[in-house]
């Protein structure tokens, strides 16, 4: 196993072990091997968590500002991307209480959290970490004087009790230190991302329409063509699931590697993907939702957001119904695991579902969740809709970077193994449990 989940993370934003900033944070800092229990609720009681979605919950946008504490010489902020900081409280010497609020409530537990703390001078901190709403901590924080390395707190500087309460122990220098949940992965990442692998396999790239707050929503396609069969990948509905977006990548490299067996792949099937969906949901540091505090991976049905709306459209443009023979869209949860419908017949022993399935679990511990297609999440529409075999590829929120890179690609290897020439027909839509026309 590997134990440290440190490395680079597709070789632009490296998470160093050794930082030279950090020598006298070592004693309390240096990352460990951590495995922290998960903080929050069990898998089974998060996902059992419904999720209103098809109207609009009437999210606040959160307000951008700083906190200052002059006699201590301690500043703490919410201003950068990603951010989200509800309040801050100073409740003793050199001990403060964060608030974290989501953007809606209720609302999936996913307490995503991003602030900047600048100090003038080297000094101890404790912080508490309250959620409203018996909300509890679920992401190990993430430390950072610069925004590019990033390192996670060590477990004997940070603690979970029982109650799902969190308290982190800090050795400040003078000046800033970043404290996020996960890296922040901006949209800017994503398109740096994008532009790097579409040059690769000379892909075309471009802009389907626009988030709530009129950000670009973008994708990029490459292969044989707007005729061949398509597999779709999709990507980053919801804001924290870095994970999840590691995962996409690995798995695109791999299809847009230059190797014989990803060379012919691409000569036979289209790949469309779209890395990130919820642009303003990442930007304004949202748990779950879109600038307006919808769940847009619950909107696959009702369309009553613009950027499901917009990829709908998109896909219809492509002729992606009965053409696509697979659909696969990331996410990060508690651990690995792959939702599918369970009415699909790609699911039947002889089917590519099937199939691939077996490949995953040969080789790594995956669970396989099928239900029925009954909520308006992409996979049951990606099935209900255009036929296609549908995976929800959820990966651990503390899954090594190592570990979810060989998953990934030995996800694309065995997919394109599958996707052979000529890869199976798409199956005649057949969902009579999905209430969505
Ligand atoms: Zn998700």
């Amino acid at each position: 196993m590997d134990c440290c989940p440190h490395g680079h993370l597709h070789g632009r934003l490296p998470i160093t072990r050794t930082a030279a900033w950090l020598p006298a944070l070592l004693a309390l800092l240096v990352a460990g091997c951590v495995s922290h229990p998960p903080a929050g609720p069990s898998a089974a009681a998060a996902t059992a968590v419904a999720t209103p979605a098809t109207n609009d919950p009437g999210a606040t946008l959160q307000a951008r500002r700083t906190w200052r504490f002059e006699a201590d010489g301690i500043r703490f902020d919410n201003q950068l991307s990603a951010a989200r900081l509800s309040g801050v409280e100073r409740v003793g010497d050199g001990r403060y209480r964060v608030d974290i609020a989501p953007e809606v409530h209720p609302v999936n537990p996913s307490p995503w959290y991003g602030f900047r703390i600048r100090s003038d001078a080297p000094r101890a901190l404790e912080l508490r970490f309250a959620y409203p709403h018996d909300y509890r901590h679920r992401y190990v924080p993430k430390l950072s004087r610069d925004g590019r390395d990033w390192q996670e707190a060590d477990p004997t500087a940070f603690q979970v009790d029982a109650d799902g309460n969190a308290r982190l122990l800090l050795q400040l220098e003078a000046g800033e230190l970043r404290v996020f949940a996960q890296p922040p992965l901006l949209p800017g990442d994503f398109e740096a991302w994008s532009t790097r692998i579409a040059a690769q396999v000379d892909a075309a790239t471009g802009r389907f329409g626009s988030s709530v707050q009129g950000r670009p929503l973008r994708m990029f396609e490459f292969g044989a063509g707007a005729d061949a069969p398509l597999l779709l990948v999709v990507g980053r509905q919801h804001p924290p699931e870095n994970t999840g977006t590691q995962a996409l990548m690995g798995f695109v490299e791999a299809l847009a590697a230059d190797t014989p067996q990803a060379r012919a792949f691409r000569g036979r099937v289209q790949v469309l993907v779209v890395p990130l969906l919820n642009p303003d949901g990442v930007v304004e540091g949202h748990w779950r939702g879109n600038a307006r505090g919808v769940d847009i991976n619950r909107d696959w049905g009702p369309f009553a957001q613009p950027e499901t709306r917009a990829l709908r459209d998109l896909l219809a443009a492509r002729g992606a119904r009965g053409r696509t023979v697979f659909a696969i869209d990331f996410h990060s949860t508690f651990r690995d695991v792959f939702y599918t419908v369970a009415e699909d017949p790609a699911r039947a022993p002889d089917g590519v579902l099937h199939a691939w399935m077996a490949a995953m679990q040969a080789e790594f511990d995956i669970d396989d969740r099928p239900s029925a297609a009954r909520t308006p999440v992409f996979k049951n529409w990606a099935f209900c809709h255009l036929g296609a075999p549908a995976v929800t590829y959820e990966v651990g929120d503390s899954t090594p970077a190592a570990t979810l890179g060989e998953v990934a690609r030995h996800a694309a290897a065995s997919l394109m193994a599958l996707l052979a020439d000529p890869p199976p027909p798409a199956a005649a839509p057949d969902c009579p449990s999905f209430p969505y026309g």
